[in-house]
């Protein structure tokens, strides 16, 4: 398929303008309602760094505007830092994490060259409150995360605070939102999103069923192939859920973008299944 029509799916919307890429799946916590299951358990599966960079610059070539990672937990990838570094000089780069790797050592020594850059690292927090926090993602998380969080605001680097939602308690939301606003973090940096009913969440009872047609439709590329969404390519009870994935091969990029635009001219047809 050629540029121009990726281009215009993209700019209709059709497409998502942001690009994801699945690093590892390998996790140094085990949250409850993890989507992809992931755990210090489970094997890596990663994508190599050079495979990364050639999709981008197809992504770049195909009209993206924005590339977005997720892990498991990526710094837990020895190469992590390069690597974002290498995608924000392409375009602008988001990074899901739960920020309890960043001593002041990592901080200092591999993240600072981040903060010149168009980079947004995401660090998962759900409340103000760690027993609130912690009962989901792990005994110490919140502390840790929120001592990653402060080490990267003394560095000056862009970081925004990402919330599961698990009670709809509105005080629990202001809460936090404060809690954002005292490390300087407002407006679009302070993410809300709803846990879908996917991957480990299953057998916690957690979240929301959605279907194709509830998840955002952004390109997402894993070791196992290229995904209708990132909240695509879960796991559950160790298995790969395959219901939205577009190709089993992920080069050249186009191959997965033109699948994607026929998946999305199905998605009517998909969505009815699903309900
Ligand atoms: S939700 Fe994030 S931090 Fe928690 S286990 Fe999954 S990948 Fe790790």
């Amino acid at each position: 398929m050629g540029a121009e029509a990726a281009r215009e799916a993209i700019a209709e919307g059709t497409i998502g303008e942001r690009i994801w890429f699945y690093t590892n799946y390998q996790c140094n916590l085990a949250c409850r309602y993890c989507l992809t299951s992931s755990s210090p358990h489970v094997p890596k599966r990663e994508l190599d760094g050079a495979t990364i960079l050639a999709l981008a610059d197809d992504a770049v070539r195909l009209g993206f505007g924005a590339f977005g990672m997720t892990g498991g937990e990526p710094f837990l990838r020895r190469d992590m830092p390069e690597l974002v570094a290498a995608l924000a000089r392409r375009l602008p780069v988001v990074v899901l994490t739960n920020g309890t790797l960043f001593t002041e050592r990592f901080v200092a020594q591999r993240l600072a060259q981040l903060a010149n850059l168009p980079v947004a690292l995401q660090i998962s927090v759900d409340s103000a409150q760690a027993v609130q926090n912690d009962r989901f993602r792990g005994k110490g998380s919140h502390a840790r995360a929120l001592s990653g969080l402060a080490r990267l605001r003394a560095r000056g680097l862009h970081v925004r605070i990402g919330a599961s939602l698990i009670d709809d308690q509105p005080e629990d939301m202001a809460a936090l939102r404060e809690l954002a606003l005292s490390y300087g973090i407002e407006g679009e940096d302070q993410v809300v999103r709803p846990i879908i009913a996917r991957g480990a969440a299953i057998a916690a009872g957690l979240g929301e069923t959605a279907g194709p047609a509830d998840v955002p439709p952004e390109l997402t590329i894993t070791v196992d192939g290229a995904f209708w969404s990132p909240a695509s390519p879960t796991i559950t009870e160790g298995m790969l859920d395959v219901g939205e994935r577009l190709t089993l091969t992920i080069r050249p990029l186009d191959s997965a973008v033109a699948a994607m635009l026929r998946y999305a001219a199905e998605l009517p047809e998909r969505t009815r299944k699903v309900a």
